[in-house]
């Protein structure tokens, strides 16, 4: 932690050296933003987490012997906490002001570089209003989803690890329960850090795109974040420049993606194995941008950013 924040000083101060403090500082409120969304969600899993266990702990304390009954029973608790109600509990309106300031950050943030000769004057029109509701329709989806993404599968399997009859000794189901619970549960900080850091990045670059959109933009250039140079995508992406028909197009199918689901397809990530990093050293710039493969973020927590590269001529 200590090595971080002397590492970021040393960064500024490089970077204000060379005039680009600017970005650094939307970037880290960005960050800002991902972290306080991402313990929003938290607090409200922990919240239910404790109460699902303790509902069906209950379920357990009078009898001697547990069936599978009592079993499926308490499951059925951690299901419907950690799913349905989990999405009620959540707050929406937190949600919708988060993603609204990434947004906003994003469509403001060419004007503040700079090396940047104009400033977007900042109103929120029908189009950024609609592009807002959107992107809070896929982070509503995605908190749903965790469940079936994530949670599901292990509870059905831990049902069938119980199901070896009927009967079972009380420690016998507490361990195997304690067990399978503790590392569904363990495992899952990492997905509100995941969808937090993904949804919050998109918002602003949608922001950003917008604002290429509306001051001409012809190409940007992809600029990977320094605390970045070990990723092995992102690395290869770095310095390129793209056509903004491309990303204009990335965030049209994203924000009409009729199921959440298409967005996977629309705005595209990839993991760092060989053959994709192998596929991005030899595609051309044009030959990503067609793939769609050329706005951040472009895999999980991906804190890359654009800057303009040239204008449209202006006839
Ligand atoms: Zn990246």
């Amino acid at each position: 932690m200590l090595i971080e924040t002397v590492a970021i000083r040393i960064i500024d101060d490089i970077l204000e050296q060379v005039g680009l403090l600017e970005k650094v500082k939307f970037r880290r409120e960005d960050l800002k933003l991902e972290a306080e969304l991402a313990a929003m969600f938290k607090e409200v899993w922990d919240e239910q987490t404790i109460k699902a266990l303790k509902k069906a702990a209950k379920i357990f304390e009078q009898s001697k012997v547990i069936t599978q009954q009592q079993v499926e029973q308490a499951l059925g608790i951690l299901r419907r906490e950690l799913g349905s109600k989990l999405t009620e509990k959540v707050d929406i309106k937190k949600i919708t002001e988060l993603l609204s300031a990434a947004y906003v950050l994003g469509k403001v943030s060419m004007g503040k570089i700079p090396s940047q000769k104009f400033a977007i004057e900042f109103t929120l029109d029908q189009e950024d209003k609609a592009a807002i509701q959107a992107l809070q329709d896929h982070t509503m989806y995605w908190v749903g989803a965790q469940y079936d993404l994530h949670l599901r599968q292990k509870i059905a399997n831990t049902v069938k690890k119980l199901a070896f009859g009927e009967g079972l000794g009380r420690k016998e189901v507490a361990e195997t329960l304690k067990r399978e619970v503790g590392s569904i549960l363990e495992s899952h900080y990492d997905y509100w850090d995941i969808l937090s850091s993904a949804v919050i990045q998109r918002s602003r670059m949608i922001g950003v795109v917008r604002s290429f959109i509306i001051a001409k933009v012809k190409t940007y250039r992809y600029v990977a974040m320094l605390d970045e140079r070990t990723c092995p995508i992102c690395s290869r992406m770095h310095n390129r420049v793209f056509e903004v028909r491309h990303a204009k197009r990335i965030v049209e199918s994203t924000l009409n993606a009729q199921e959440p689901d298409d967005v996977k397809k629309a705005w595209a990530w990839l993991s760092a194995t060989e053959q994709n990093i192998e596929w991005i050293e030899t595609s051309t710039e044009e030959e990503l941008g067609l793939r769609d493969f050329c706005l951040p973020p472009l895999h999980g927590r991906c804190r890359c950013t654009v800057v303009v590269e040239e204008f449209e001529e202006i006839e």
